[in-house]
């Protein structure tokens, strides 16, 4: 039997954002925050590197926007990188109050008074401003805030429940657009309850499963854009998608990144027959910013229809390896690979949705009622390419301010009434399951082939007439069948694989993350790629 649920705040997602706007709301209000499987499903538990502010005495706002804006190739809107990164002291010290264990400065010549957290330097930051947990800041950050949520009797947590789409009063057949909760699938009992909530935030990550190889976990299949986009909210610059370039090639190894940091202790990319490639695409070899190693890694895949190339630094000495790299060691020799004497099979993977749900700084969506944090959205803040360890930092600036907005409206929004249980009295359970699993497969792949690193038209075309049948059978399949975890993230990945492909053709130019052989050349003006849901013009 389906349950009814009424909440003053219903957070879908339970990473870096969700639960940091979660603790930001007042300890007398009833917040649920779910989650599709387990608690720590999304990418925050995987983070490395860490959150970049400005900390140290010597850095400065001013530079920390410079930095940002360059790497976002033209495209970032100052005001927002200036926002979050106003709020970047204060949502770490935020963090720190809450107890997350970033490592210690423990240089002797560490000056008292100034800053006591380690903070290290990453590609395109012009002065150290990366504070950490050693190198599983994620792992730390999200240990931390879910002890601190555990200890909050008004926030309950649930684990294995699949938001399949939110109730709106347009979606009732009711005057107004307003969000009042969601339909959600708990996987224990197999039934769609509904969850009322006076505000609903979307907190449910990227989607870069929508691609072959991924450096993501699981969950990442963009449901908070899809069912955004279902609801009526406008989505932006979903064509930019950033691709790590070396994740370990082996049918067993899921999304395992090797580090960068290999190949600035030398290691050479390499051709299945030996030779090394990259000095013919930059003089900088295998040193070239990531967006150019992943694109000529690509263009060899291509070109020689290849299933991965190898990343080689056997040449260094064993000890030095281990020494160094002693988690890619280990990981890669599980895998049967000696990285001291082996060359290491790589691929590139999706690792990082830039474009997502439009809001503006307090989280608001084009749905009264609805936010939108972390990932899952489109601030303004990344432009056409992300700089590293902005994305944590954004989803607690704005995890903070959305909780800040909800906290001002709360007198005047009252909880829904009880709405109406999910209709399952027309569908089956399905004996074809085999559908969702051939769709799944299909979809990633023609994703990774004509909508991945390097673009061009016709793959564009191509993969706009695939989605589309894809879309058509899904819908079918949706309408029919119950709904399942499976079949909930196909739907929601091909609605999102049809939005980037849209937004990918719209843009008639080069820029940043977005490479396409057709039109090499940046335009001289910036532009967003927004689009609007059918649902706003009728
Ligand atoms: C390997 C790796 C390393 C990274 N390193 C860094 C780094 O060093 N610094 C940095 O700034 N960024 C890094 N990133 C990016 C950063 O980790 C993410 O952008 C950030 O953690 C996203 O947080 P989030 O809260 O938006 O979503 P996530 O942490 O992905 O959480 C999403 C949540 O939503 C839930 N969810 C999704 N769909 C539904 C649904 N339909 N119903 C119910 N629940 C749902 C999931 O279960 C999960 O709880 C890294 C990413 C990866 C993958």
């Amino acid at each position: 039997m389906s349950q009814q649920y009424q909440h003053d705040v219903l957070v879908i997602g339970s990473g870096a954002a969700g639960l940091s706007l979660a603790l930001t709301l007042p300890g007398h209000l009833r917040i649920a925050v779910l989650s599709k499987g387990d608690l720590a499903n999304g990418s925050t538990f995987w983070a490395q590197g860490g959150v970049a502010a400005v900390l140290d005495d010597a850095d400065t706002v001013q530079s920390h926007v410079e930095d940002t804006l360059n790497a976002g190739g033209g495209l970032c809107h100052e005001d927002a990188v200036r926002f979050t990164v106003e709020h970047s002291r204060e949502a770490i010290q935020w963090l720190i109050d809450q107890g997350v264990p970033f490592t210690r400065d423990d240089d002797p010549d560490h000056e008292e008074g100034s800053f006591e957290f380690h903070l290290t330097r990453e590609g395109g930051h012009s002065h150290r401003r990366i504070i950490h947990a050693a190198d599983a800041t994620g792992a730390a950050i999200f240990k931390t805030l879910l002890a601190q949520a555990r200890l909050r009797p008004n926030i309950e947590l649930l684990e294995q429940r699949v938001a399949v789409d939110l109730i709106t009063e347009r979606r009732l057949g009711l005057t107004g657009d307003r969000c009042l909760g969601a339909y959600v699938l708990n996987r224990n009992t197999g039934e769609v309850d509904t969850f009322g909530a006076r505000f609903t935030v979307l907190a449910t990550g990227g989607a870069a499963k929508v691609y072959l190889y991924t450096s993501n976990p699981d969950g990442a299949c963009g449901d908070g854009i899809a069912m955004a986009w279902r609801a009526g909210c406008r989505v932006a610059n979903l064509e930019f998608n950033q691709f790590h370039p070396t994740c370990l090639y082996h049918p067993q190894a899921k999304s395992f990144l090797v580090t960068e940091a290999l190949r600035g202790e030398g290691a050479v990319l390499k051709l299945p027959n030996g030779e090394r490639f990259m000095p013919r695409f930059d003089p900088r070899a295998e040193l070239a910013p990531r967006d150019i190693v992943a694109r000529a890694i690509d263009h060899e895949m291509k070109r020689l229809g290849i299933d991965c190339v190898y990343l080689d630094i056997s040449h260094k000495p064993a000890e030095f390896i281990t020494t160094h790299f002693p988690t890619v060691y280990e990981r890669c020799l599980a895998f049967g690979i000696d990285i001291t004497r082996q060359s290491i099979p790589v691929v590139p993977a999706a690792h990082y949705t830039c474009g997502g749900v439009m809001v503006d700084e307090q989280g608001r969506t084009d749905v009264p009622g609805l936010y939108a944090i972390g990932e899952t959205t489109f601030t303004g803040l990344h432009g056409a390419n992300r700089m590293a360890s902005n994305s944590l930092l954004e989803c607690f600036v704005y995890g903070r301010s959305a909780a800040a907005h909800i906290v001002g409206l709360l007198p005047h929004i009252a909880m829904p009434e009880a709405l109406p249980h999910w209709d399952a009295s027309q569908v089956t359970d399905s004996d074809e399951d085999v559908i969702i699993a051939h769709n799944w497969d299909e979809l990633r792949r023609f994703m990774w082939d004509y909508v991945g690193i390097v673009r061009t038209t016709k793959r564009l075309q191509r993969a706009e007439h695939r989605v589309r049948l894809l879309l058509d059978e899904i819908d079918e399949f949706y309408s029919n069948y119950k709904v399942s975890r499976d079949l909930i993230e196909l739907r929601n990945l091909a609605q999102v694989a049809e939005l980037m492909i849209r937004s990918a053709m719209q843009r008639k130019e080069s820029r940043g993350l977005h490479y396409t052989l057709d039109y090499p050349e940046m335009l001289p003006e910036a532009r967003d790629t927004i689009l609007v849901p059918p649902t706003f013009d009728d």
